[in-house]
């Protein structure tokens, strides 16, 4: 397809100026570019061109998109209207406090629903993104333990069931990342923690649910042996879409967790706009929140103030205040029920999924219950017929499925992983499922097909690995 660089003609416009009311003012030629080459097109070709983009994307109003651990659900339009209103769109970070007091009043709601939910006593709404959360939270770690003296707190401990980003964001925050095999269910080895933890543990990282969709069942001792070893508890709060409304982090001895707005609270992502990872704390570490946090004072108004023993700030102004909106309005809309009531069927559905396919499919964990998520592995399937996770996932392609997450977790050979999400209908799944059928029946009838796939998509299979480590993201300009 065709740039709108490309398709320019000198002298096409969109449309005309109204004559000027006031006089020309001529600016400097110092402070004008030399040159600026912007395409010349009549609304028409701009109009086409977008809506030939729009036709090529796929995101979740288009159709079912089983992302596991990303929970693409579907985003109510009612946020955005929020989100949008004048009111909240067309104020500056910059003004003073007793001009944007419904700003402040927005966050300090969501803020208080945030920790209602989680447990916790304190927050932080400003980091950007889920690991940007992660970050953070360990950033406080570190800086309670210094604060104490107990500076030979230098490693963190995190199962071989996390998600990736848990050893990343430990070894960015400038600590050993200890890592720790799981046990025979999938859960942590308490006797592999106990050999772990000791005077020199900052932190343990739990995602949970875990990244084979299960819930951690031995929560409670884990924390257990980690705070008598002086360590705290960071928990990886991304896939809360399984358990809110049900089991709060605080309620279970966890000292920090962080949210991913753009996955549990309805908010566009994947490439599609700006995320907000939250982190929630104990009291004990409220203190060295970034600044500013948001308080209510004692005549009822609202106002930011610096955390006594502050790390400093971690995003710019307050972070994606978009977000924020279409967060709040998501959560009051369905209330204290509603929240508990989606996570329930986000958990039945990836159930109804799983079950519908274990006969054929080999599960990653077998014969059990998934939270709102399950891993297969295509092992077998791959060994038997050549066909493997990948051909599979691309062959859902041609059938407007968008694919599971692939490959992940690292531990489950040919893995694929599927987050259906409460918002699917019995339809959809049951579509989904007649679909997964086929393919298997056709890996074994013709693996050519699937091998082939996918036929119907504008890329088939590009390089991934040169297009993560050389992107070509802009198109270069004739000047350049
Ligand atoms: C998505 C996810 C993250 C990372 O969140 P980002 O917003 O992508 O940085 C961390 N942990 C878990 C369990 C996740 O699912």
């Amino acid at each position: 397809m065709e740039l709108l660089f490309e398709k320019t003609r000198p002298g096409r416009r969109c449309m005309t100026f109204p004559s000027l009311e006031v006089p020309v003012y001529s600016l400097d030629q110092k402070y004008c570019r030399k040159n600026l080459e912007l395409p010349e097109l009549a609304e028409v070709d701009v109009v086409r061109h977008y809506t030939a983009l729009s036709r090529r994307a796929y995101g979740v109003d288009d159709g079912f998109y089983p992302l596991g651990s990303c929970t693409m659900k579907y985003n109510p339009k009612v946020n955005e209207d929020v989100a949008a209103l004048k009111g909240f769109t067309s104020i500056h970070p910059l003004q003073p406090e007793h001009t944007v007091q419904g700003a402040l009043k927005a966050m300090k709601f969501l803020s208080d629903a945030l920790m209602e939910i989680t447990g916790m006593d304190a927050i932080t709404l400003q980091p950007a993104a889920g690991a940007h959360g992660e970050y953070t939270g360990l950033s406080l770690i570190r800086a309670y333990h210094l604060f104490r003296g107990d500076v030979k707190r230098t490693k963190v401990i995190v199962p071989d069931s996390a998600h990736g980003t848990n050893p990343a964001t430990a070894n960015m925050a400038g600590f050993q990342t200890v890592n720790i095999p799981s046990n025979e269910e999938n859960g942590v080895d308490l006797d592999a923690l106990r050999a772990a933890v000791g005077e020199d543990t900052a932190a343990l990282m739990l995602t949970n649910p875990t990244t084979f969709g299960l819930f951690e069942k031995n929560i409670l001792e884990i924390a257990e042996i980690v705070h008598e070893a002086g360590g705290l508890l960071y928990y990886d709060g991304a896939n809360l879409n399984a358990v809110m409304g049900i089991v709060r982090p605080g309620d279970t001895g966890f000292d920090v967790v962080h949210l991913n707005l753009h996955k549990t609270f309805s908010t566009p992502h994947g490439g599609g706009g700006p995320g907000s990872g939250p982190v929630g704390c104990k009291a004990k570490l409220a203190p060295f929140l970034p600044i500013p946090v948001v308080e209510e004072t004692a005549d009822g108004k609202f106002c930011f103030r610096q955390p006594e023993h502050t790390i400093g700030k971690v995003k710019a102004f307050y972070g994606n205040f978009g977000v924020y909106l279409r967060a709040l309005t998501y959560i009051l809309i369905l209330g204290r029920e509603g929240v508990r009531e989606t996570s329930e069927n986000a958990v039945l559905n990836a159930n109804y999924l799983m079950k519908s396919l274990e006969d054929l499919y080999e599960m990653a964990c077998p014969g059990g219950f998934c939270m709102h998520e399950f891993v297969m592995s295509l092992e077998k399937l791959k060994k038997e017929t050549g066909v493997s996770a990948m051909d599979v996932a691309k062959s859902m392609i041609d059938h407007g499925v968008h694919p599971p997450t692939m490959y992940f977790p690292l531990t489950v050979p040919e893995a694929l992983m599927f987050e259906p999400t409460e918002t699917e209908s019995k339809e959809t799944l049951d579509a989904v499922v007649l679909l997964m059928r086929e393919l298997y029946e056709r890996a074994y009838a013709e693996p050519e097909k699937l091998h082939a796939a996918p036929v119907l998509a504008q890329i088939g299979r590009p390089d991934e690995v040169k297009a993560a480590r050389i992107p070509v993201v802009r198109f270069p300009l004739k000047n350049e």
